[in-house]
């Protein structure tokens, strides 16, 4: 990596901004997977060991956006939703020791906090998001921010797609910014995949909409992905491009050129372009009595396919057989409902048996992170990313603002 990470400069007794990635799942008070909190440990750990003074800031949700819609629609709005208190208690258990939290959104707030703080000490500030000059990179908010800062250290891979007050507009008024050790394991990971690939190189894509992962697609194939599997909802715009009936099926009409072009592009190039053979469908007239699997040729106007079948997840599994490296990204079916989450684990597995054997993977994105998580298969692939967007962005060859604004080694 050609940035400098918090390892390059002295943190002795500085106070060290950390812009982490707190934006977890919480229901009524409770985080229900602490991996992005897990994932910036070493960064936070590190510092306190070398004796610097240590401020957390982290966005969580979307506070002022949401609180506008439910003004526009006369919704009750819980602000307790959005506040990093409970994570700051959690933060506080794992590292086994006190977290200060600051609960003013303002900045200026959290002065009086930081000038007190003795060498090795934590301070977590509120939802960055509170303030409305975090979204907009406002420059004086940036400002503030700094004003807090010595260093400053981005740790928040999952966030680094955003050119926001806090990572990015911060680093025009701080002298040393650097990267943490989490980011650094990302981009590390990813880029090796992408511009220096073990090969065979297999790229598994899925979910719902073809239009979010075009960039990644045209990526992956330009740099001449081996094989490129394609499953979910995604895979019936290319169906039907072909004039294959997928039914009732998701597929995005507006695609269908666009899908085409893919196809020849990947052949153009050598990229071995695999999609599903057969699917889990149901007929939307009884969809709770009619589940079955059928070879994709088979589907009728009625029906619709919320997962890949049995025989696409073998003939995917033997896609990966002999990788070396392993990109996935999205879900290969409604995941959410089961049974229709069989393809999805059974692709999980897959991706865990070609790592054992020696791929390196990369799992990104929300939903295939999660579906790992239930197989409980996490420890068995070689990277999990925490960031869903800045995958995507970076896999799609994009710079991404939050790591162009660090500084260069
Ligand atoms: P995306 O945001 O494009 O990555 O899509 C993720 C969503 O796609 C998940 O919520 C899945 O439930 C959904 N999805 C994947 N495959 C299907 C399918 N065959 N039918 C309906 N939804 C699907």
């Amino acid at each position: 990596m050609n940035k400098k990470t918090i390892k390059d400069v002295d943190i002795k007794g500085k106070r060290v901004f950390i812009r982490v990635d707190f934006n977890v799942p919480i229901k009524n008070g409770v985080i229900e997977d602490d991996t992005r909190i897990v994932g910036a440990l070493p960064t936070i750990k590190y510092a306190i060991e070398q004796g610097a003074k240590i401020i957390l800031a982290s966005h969580l949700g979307r506070p002022l956006k949401d609180k506008k819609k439910a003004e526009e629609k006369k919704m009750p709005y819980d602000a307790s939703k959005y506040s990093l208190k409970p994570i700051a208690e959690h933060l506080s258990n794992l590292l086994g020791k006190p977290v200060n939290f600051e609960d003013s959104a303002d900045p200026d707030g959290a002065a009086s906090l930081v000038s007190a703080m003795d060498n090795g000490e934590v301070v977590m500030l509120e939802n960055l998001r509170l303030h409305a000059g975090e979204e907009k990179n406002d420059d004086g908010y940036a400002q503030q921010l700094a004003g807090l800062a010595d260093v400053y250290v981005n740790d928040a891979f999952g966030a680094a797609h955003r050119a926001h007050a806090s990572t990015a507009g911060i680093t025009k008024y701080v002298e040393t910014s650097v990267a943490g050790l989490l980011m650094e394991k990302e981009l590390n990971f990813l880029s090796k995949a992408l511009n220096n690939p073990e090969r065979p190189f297999v790229a598994i894509l899925g979910g719902a909409k073809v239009s979010d992962k075009i960039p990644v697609i045209e990526s992956l194939i330009s740099r001449k992905v081996d094989k490129l599997l394609i499953g979910g909802a995604m895979a019936y715009t290319f169906f039907k491009a072909k004039g294959i009936t997928v039914g009732k099926s998701l597929v995005e009409d507006e695609m269908l050129e666009k899908a085409l072009e893919i196809e020849t592009k990947a052949a153009e190039s050598g990229v071995e372009l695999i999609l599903p053979t057969d699917h889990q469908v149901v007929d939307s007239y009884d969809p709770l009595n009619s589940r079955k699997t059928i070879p994709i040729e088979f589907t009728n106007k009625g029906l619709v396919g919320l997962d890949i079948g049995v025989e696409t997840a073998a003939i995917f599994k033997q896609a990966l057989e002999g990788a070396k490296t392993i990109v996935w990204n999205g879900p290969m079916g409604m995941f959410e409902e089961k049974p229709f989450d069989q393809g999805t684990i059974a692709v999980a597995e897959a991706v865990s048996e070609a790592t054992e054997k020696g791929a390196t993977s990369i799992v990104g994105g929300g939903d295939s992170v999660s579906a790992v998580n239930q197989a409980g298969l996490d420890d068995k692939i070689s990277h999990i990313s925490t960031g869903g967007g800045a995958t995507l962005e970076f896999l799609a060859g994009e710079e991404l603002p939050g790591v162009a604004a660090l500084n260069d080694k």
